[in-house]
């Protein structure tokens, strides 16, 4: 029997797990097998072919379920593979009202993928929920809420835009990846399904690419499990496996990526060149009230702004020693990136300027390391910066 609890820091390394009956191994076996014996014909253990189901990956979808507070987890090959499937629940007509600034792989599936397909995408900014009652028609289907939003780190009032979908019928779903369910719960919220690209916090090591849904409508799960069937973009057990041991320290990393986030946020503003610094434990963010009402904790992720533009920019970024220049996040190591030519270099220059995405923009992803090592790093770096 799976050990249950009302405290995540225990669901998280015992969700969904049992020693293995067969060999009392204490941690979930990967199992690779591709098709398992039957006794007869459909007479089996629950395992047939393993697109349809595999027990490591059945772990690893209970696990992040129990995360989330919800009945039932669908994992799949990554963050946009969930996503893309998601999106097959609907049909051609029927339309998407999703959040202005959207991770840019998000974008391009609902601009260039689902478009074609006849499912159009209205983008609004959702900070101000009225903007999405306005962008409501009679064929809206879905909300695509993502809070904190990337890399400007905007934040929607969960609760007020699931009852704006719910009293429409739309399915509201929350793209929880930035603030992973130990910052925030989003289906306890309203929303009918959250969204994991595992290739972040969950996993935590940068070393997966996955994907995750889960929600406790029974009707979308058996959907959404028909279609993780049928379209097959499932994960490799190997890969479930390493999130399922990812999963095991979320709690303690996250406590750690928020305390040194927070640390590194109020140092940053007091840099004579950053212009501004975004992140929504501080006091100069416009929606502070609102973090501290939805979330545990304000998260692990910093944007700034470097006097100086571009080629500002580019020195701190080449200065730069502990932390890595690299796209993606939440991993261990701190990460850094420029979201105008990298992250977000595929979104148009005057869409980004009304997004605020500006040459000096920076963002961080900050790791586990020492908080002095990174204070350090960045000092030089903005150091190197204000010569360039
Ligand atoms: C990375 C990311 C995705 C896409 O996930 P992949 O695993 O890269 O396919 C979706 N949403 C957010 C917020 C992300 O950061």
């Amino acid at each position: 029997m799976a050990v249950e609890s009302e405290h995540l820091d225990t669901l998280a390394i015992h969700a969904g797990q049992a020693p293995d009956p067969v060999s009392g191994a204490v941690m979930t076996p990967i199992v690779l097998a591709s098709t398992f014996a039957q006794d007869g014909p459909g007479v089996h253990k629950g395992f047939e072919y393993a697109r349809t189901g595999n027990p490591t990956r059945q772990t690893l979808e209970r696990c992040i379920a129990a995360l989330e507070g919800g009945a039932h987890g669908v994992a799949f090959g990554s963050g946009c593979a969930a996503m893309t499937t998601l999106l097959h629940t609907l049909r051609p007509g029927d339309h998407v009202v999703a959040s202005d600034d959207v991770y840019g792989g998000s974008f391009r599936i609902l601009d260039k993928v689902m478009r074609p397909l006849g499912i159009e995408t209205t983008q609004v900014d959702m900070t101000d929920p009225e903007n999405v009652a306005r962008a409501m028609r009679d064929t809206t289907r879905m909300l695509w809420v993502e809070t904190p939003t990337n890399p400007m780190l905007k934040l929607v009032d969960i609760a007020k835009v699931a009852a704006i979908g719910r009293a429409r019928g739309a399915t509201v779903v929350v793209d929880n990846t930035f603030a992973t369910p130990m910052l925030q719960r989003p289906l306890a919220l309203g929303a009918h399904a959250v969204l994991h690209s595992t290739t972040k916090y969950l996993n935590g090591h940068s070393d997966v690419v996955g994907g995750v849904v889960v929600t406790s409508e029974d009707a979308l799960a058996e959907r959404l499990r028909f279609l993780q069937n049928a379209i097959g973009a499932v994960p490799s057990p190997f890969d479930c496996y390493l999130v399922l041991r990812g999963l095991k320290t979320l709690p303690v990393r996250m406590e750690r990526h928020v305390k040194s986030a927070g640390a590194i946020a109020e140092w940053l503003e007091a840099q004579p060149n950053v212009a501004r610094v975004i992140y929504p434990g501080l006091s100069s963010h416009p929606q502070r009230a609102l973090a501290e009402r939805q979330m545990a904790g304000p998260g692990g992720m910093i944007s700034f702004v470097v006097r100086g533009g571009l080629p500002a920019a580019r020195a701190l970024l080449a200065t730069v020693r502990v932390f890595c220049c690299a796209e993606s996040l939440g991993g261990v190591e701190s990460l850094i990136e420029h979201p105008a030519i990298m992250t977000h270099g595929s979104v148009p220059a005057d869409a980004r300027a009304a997004l605020g995405i500006d040459d000096g923009l920076i963002r961080i992803s900050v790791g586990l390391e020492a908080l002095e090592d990174l204070r350090a790093d960045l000092a030089a770096a903005l150091a190197a910066a204000a010569r360039a």
